[in-house]
Formats: C-alpha cells, sequence, structure tokens
C-alpha cells in the first residue's frame, strides 16, 4: 500500500521563498499522479518533499495513515528518477542497476536475480557491462529506471526522466513508463512540463502555477472543464484561442457577442451561463474545435482572413484575423486556403469554453 497525502503543505526556503503553498493532495495507491505546471511552480520541491530531500515547513505529509514529515528518505520504500539520471561514470551499467541492493545488503543471488529481469524488462542486457559513457541517451534513461525498479518501491518518483531524449524517443519511452506502472502495480509520480505527456500518462494531473494548485483531475476533465486560463492555455497544441467579449442571454439562448462575430453556446453549454446577460467574459475556443462546412448556421460562424497556413502532416494550423485578433485552428489538410483568403469556420458550439474577464476562472 501507498496512498500519500498533502495537508495544508506549505514549503518555505531558508531564504524565505515560499515555494509551495497549502497543498492538500491525496494520491491513492497505485495512482499515477502527474505534477504538471511551467518551470518555477513548486513540481520538483511537491516531489523532494515525498522522497524525504525536502522537509515540510508547514501541515503534514502522510503515507497510508502515517506522518513522515520527519522520516529520513531511506526509511520511505521511494525510489526517485531524476533528470540526469544520475548514474555512477565510473560503475557498469550492472553495478548501477544493483547499486541500492547492495547497500541494502540484500543477498547476491536476490540481485542478480531483479537485475537481470529488470534488464531483460527494458532490453538492456547487452550493456549489462558496459559504463555510461558508452551508453545513448536513451540508454542511460533506462538504466536509471532499472536502477529504480529493481527496489521495487512502494513509491516511483520520477522529475522529468524523458527531458534529455530526442523527440521520437520520448515518445516511445511514454509507452514503457506507462507500462511500467502497469506492470509495477505501484504508486508513481511523475513530474513534467510537457503537457502532452501529462495528457499520455497521468491517471489524475496536477496543474500547478507559482506554488499553487490550479486544478487536480483526470486528464479528459483537465482538457475538457479547465478551471481558469492558466490550465485552459497550459494545456492543447496549439493553444486554445481568446476573444473577449460580453455574454447576451435571450429567452434560454446565451450568445457570445464581439464585433460582428455571434456564437450561441449549446444548450448544454449555455445553460449555466443564464442569468449573466451583459457579463464581460473571456471566450476560449481550441484549435480543434472548428470545422468548414458550405454553409454554417448563423450562430456558429467564425469569419475572418488567412494570415498563415502551416501544414502539419494530416492537418494544418491555420491562422485567422477574427475581429482583430490573431487565432489560431487546426483543421484538414486537404482543405486549399490562402494567404489573405476570406473564409468562414463553423465553431462547435458544445466545446466552447467561457472564463470571467477579469477573474479568468472558467464560468462553466
Ligand atoms: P523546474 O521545472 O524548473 O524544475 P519546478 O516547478 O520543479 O521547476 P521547483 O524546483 O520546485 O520548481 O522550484 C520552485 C521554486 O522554488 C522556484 O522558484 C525555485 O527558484 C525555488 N527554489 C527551489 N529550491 C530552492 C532553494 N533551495 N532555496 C530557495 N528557493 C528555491
Amino acid at each position: 500500500m501507498a496512498r500519500i497525502l498533502f495537508e495544508n503543505a506549505s514549503k518555505r526556503y531558508p531564504n524565505g521563498f515560499v515555494a509551495l503553498e497549502n497543498l492538500n493532495l491525496e494520491i491513492k495507491d497505485k495512482e499515477f499522479v502527474v505534477l504538471l505546471g511551467p518551470s518555477g511552480c513548486g513540481k520538483s520541491t511537491t516531489l523532494n518533499m515525498i522522497a524525504g530531500l525536502e522537509e515540510v515547513s508547514e501541515g503534514n505529509l502522510f503515507f497510508d495513515d502515517e506522518t513522515v514529515n520527519f522520516t529520513p528518505p531511506h526509511h520511505r520504500d521511494v525510489a526517485m528518477v531524476f533528470q540526469s539520471y544520475a548514474l555512477y561514470p565510473h560503475k557498469t551499467v550492472y553495478e548501477n542497476i544493483a547499486f541500492g541492493l547492495v547497500m541494502r545488503k540484500h543477498p547476491k543471488d536476490d540481485i542478480d536475480r531483479r537485475v537481470r529481469d529488470a534488464a531483460q524488462r527494458l532490453e538492456i542486457t547487452h550493456l549489462l557491462d558496459r559504463r555510461p559513457s558508452q551508453l545513448s541517451g536513451g540508454q542511460r534513461q533506462r538504466v536509471a529506471l532499472g536502477r529504480a525498479m529493481v527496489r521495487k518501491p512502494a513509491v516511483f518518483l520520477m522529475d522529468e526522466p524523458l527531458s534529455n531524449l530526442d523527440a521520437a524517443l520520448r515518445i516511445s519511452m511514454r509507452a514503457e513508463i506507462k507500462e511500467l506502472h502497469r506492470s509495477m502495480q505501484t504508486t508513481f509520480v511523475y513530474v513534467t512540463h510537457d503537457q502532452a505527456e501529462a495528457l499520455t500518462l497521468a491517471d489524475r494531473i496536477v496543474v500547478m502555477r507559482n506554488g499553487l494548485v490550479q486544478q487536480i483531475g483526470t486528464p479528459d476533465e483537465i482538457y475538457e472543464h479547465p478551471a481558469n486560463t492558466f490550465v485552459a492555455s497550459f494545456l492543447g497544441s496549439p493553444p486554445i484561442n481568446y476573444l473577449d467579449g460580453e455574454l447576451v442571454v435571450e429567452g434560454d439562448k446565451v450568445t457570445f457577442v464581439r464585433g460582428e462575430t455571434r456564437l450561441d453556446f449549446a444548450p448544454e453549454r449555455g445553460k449555466k451561463l443564464l442569468g449573466q446577460s451583459g457579463r464581460k467574459v473571456k471566450l476560449g475556443i481550441r484549435a480543434e474545435d472548428v470545422d468548414e462546412r458550405s454553409e454554417p448556421s448563423s450562430g456558429e460562424v467564425i469569419a475572418g482572413a488567412v494570415t498563415s497556413v502551416l501544414p502539419v502532416g494530416s492537418d494544418q494550423f491555420l491562422g485567422l484575423q477574427v475581429e482583430g485578433e490573431e487565432l489560431f485552428f487546426r483543421i484538414n489538410k486537404d482543405l486549399r486556403h490562402n494567404y489573405g483568403d476570406k473564409i468562414k469556420l463553423s465553431a462547435n458550439t458544445g466545446r466552447l469554453h467561457v472564463f470571467d474577464a477579469d477573474t479568468e476562472a472558467s464560468l462553466i
């Protein structure tokens, strides 16, 4: 069992800087939780607190029902994989993987079995006699994973473990890490600033900013129902578009109005906005939530002049000047447009987002 619970936990560094404020987070046994946010938001600090590498300044940290605020790292049954891999350069791959077990005085044959089993699962058996300097980045990464795996920890901690790898390898290693989680049946806490990585790996994502949690939820919840514009902007590529404007409510129809642009919210989306006529809002439209039809109906038209056309394999990114703002959409690559063309797209009004113009909190 390894349930992790932060209760009103804060971290103040000796220089007085508060890196984490009042964190309340329960990570369930066997869950894969990703801490996501921009550089400096407090992700690594949170992970290091779980590892015991940083003390909790205020509040509590529990493993199952026990407080571990003052438990030293080696009594926590956690294993950590760092971005830098932290391999011993003079030891072989075998010795690197075995090191933690040797330190804990495991029997030799048990160590051998675990090292070979991990090496086989990570497909690095043929590298066991090499030293780290004779390995590629991806191979070093696997050794670092192997070293954590053989410990069979109750909690697996990973701090940007894929950030030194090239794009293709990063994607294949994501699949391996997901498989590792499935086969190890252990709690995983994973730090990244890469939203795509978070969306593929996590059971739940914790989005952080300036030491404060912005939202906790499944990838779907966070993507489909972002709590505020920060979360909405952080997930999605190209990022979500915004238009400032006003709500107009007539009967049970809720419309976003900005200049010539009038978008009627689909009923299920609009019902929370009834009674908000005149409210200043920021409309959010994700790049993929449009399509091109010959005759878009009146309450869904986004019209503008093409400012850029960027093919990206099966799709294209289209820049469009709408109400004086440049918005970016993702549409089928077979639709041909040129710079300056005046076109009309249909917004998927069941997927519009709307935020308060001042607080930037979601209104739906
Ligand atoms: P990155 O992705 O860049 O690693 P992060 O989200 O993991 O960022 P942290 O490493 O947790 O961020 O740091 C959070 C904040 O705390 C940062 O502003 C950082 O400068 C600050 N910080 C980290 N360690 C210390 C320290 N020992 N003393 C003072 N401030 C620190």
